[in-house]
């Protein structure tokens, strides 16, 4: 697909969705004509998933399901090409405290090597959100705490359901 500048990818694992990714979505939404929200189907740098990659997604279509320019795909090839493929001229990453930067950081160079014709853009977490995190969530409902506050409606529920099953 020809490269469209309206067009913004906002990549990520989402294992599971948290409200922080839904705020960063939601305020990619405002500024962009469409989002594409790209789930990875096999993260590199994180292990195995809790979560299936259609798992994910289907968290994501609920949780954003009252923002007509988002739409969710899942990828297991290189981001700029997932990016190419859906004719994204951007890429929406979140920032958090001072810990996503350093990361953030490298693969910005790396992709910039790769595709310096798609932008990387990057939204500051909203202060209620920063210290949230897919991992940090799993680890509260792991020992048992109230998460519904940190995730979209049903995410929360589906996670005790499975680690209890799995630790069951
Ligand atoms: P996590 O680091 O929580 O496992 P992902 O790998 O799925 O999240 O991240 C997808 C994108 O969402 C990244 O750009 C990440 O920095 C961003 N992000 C994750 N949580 C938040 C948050 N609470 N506020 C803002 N951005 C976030």
């Amino acid at each position: 697909m020809s490269p469209d500048g309206g067009v913004a990818v906002c990549p990520g694992s989402y294992d599971p969705v948290t409200n922080g990714h839904v705020d960063i979505i939601a305020r990619a939404a405002r500024v962009f004509d469409r989002v594409v929200v790209g789930v990875v189907d096999q993260p590199v740098r994180k292990s195995k998933t809790l979560f299936s990659a259609q798992e994910r997604r289907a968290f994501l279509l609920q949780a954003t399901q009252k923002v007509p320019n988002v739409e969710i795909d899942v990828f297991d090839t290189l981001l700029v090409d997932f990016a190419r493929k859906h004719g994204a001229r951007a890429l929406v990453k979140g920032l958090r405290a001072i810990s996503d930067f350093e990361y953030e950081f490298e693969m910005n160079q790396l992709n910039r090597k790769l595709a310096p014709d798609i932008e990387s853009v990057y939204l500051m977490a909203s202060p209620e959100y920063s210290f949230l995190s897919s991992s940090g969530v799993r680890e509260l409902a792991t020992f048992g705490a109230d998460i519904k506050d940190l995730v979209p409606n049903g995410v929360a529920q589906a996670l005790h359901d499975r680690l209890s099953r799995d630790s069951g």
